[in-house]
C-alpha cells in the first residue's frame, strides 16, 4: 500500500501483550508505514519496537478511539488493527462501537482479532 495513510493499532488491556508480540513479529512490515495508536497501546508497542514511526494519541477511554475515528473520517487511515476484548465490560464501549462503525462506513480494512490481523498484514 504505497500511500501516506497510517495504520491504526489499538488493543484492549487483556490484549496488549498480544499486540506487542504481533508488532514485534511484524516489525519489518510495520516500519515501512506510518502508525498511530491509542496511548497505552502505543507505549507498549514502542517498548518492544522503539524505532517505529508511531504517533501516540490519547488513551482509548479518554478519547483515543474517537481520535482514530476522526482520522478515518478524514481519509488518513489505511487499516485498523484493533485487538478487542469481548469478555470485559469497558467504560468506553460506545466509543469502540463508533470507531468500528466508521471503519465500516469508510470501508477501511479492519482486523478485530489476531487471526485476521495476520491475514491483513501480509497484504500491505
Ligand atoms: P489504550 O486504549 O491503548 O490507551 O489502553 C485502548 C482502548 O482501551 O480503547
Amino acid at each position: 500500500m504505497a500511500d501516506d495513510r497510517a495504520i491504526a493499532l489499538i488493543a484492549h488491556d487483556q490484549k496488549k501483550a498480544e499486540m506487542a508480540d504481533f508488532a514485534a513479529r511484524h516489525v519489518e512490515i510495520l516500519q515501512r508505514h506510518k502508525l498511530v495508536a491509542t496511548g497505552t497501546t502505543g507505549g507498549r508497542i514502542l517498548e518492544v519496537c522503539p524505532d517505529l514511526n508511531l504517533t501516540r494519541l490519547k488513551s482509548g477511554p479518554l478519547g483515543g478511539d474517537q481520535q482514530i475515528g476522526a482520522l478515518i473520517a478524514t481519509g488518513e487511515i489505511s487499516m485498523l488493527i484493533f485487538f478487542t476484548d469481548p469478555l470485559t465490560p469497558l467504560p468506553h464501549d460506545v466509543d469502540v462501537k463508533a470507531l468500528t462503525r466508521l471503519a465500516t462506513v469508510y470501508d477501511v480494512p479492519m482486523a478485530l482479532n489476531r487471526a485476521t490481523a495476520e491475514l491483513l498484514i501480509d497484504k500491505i
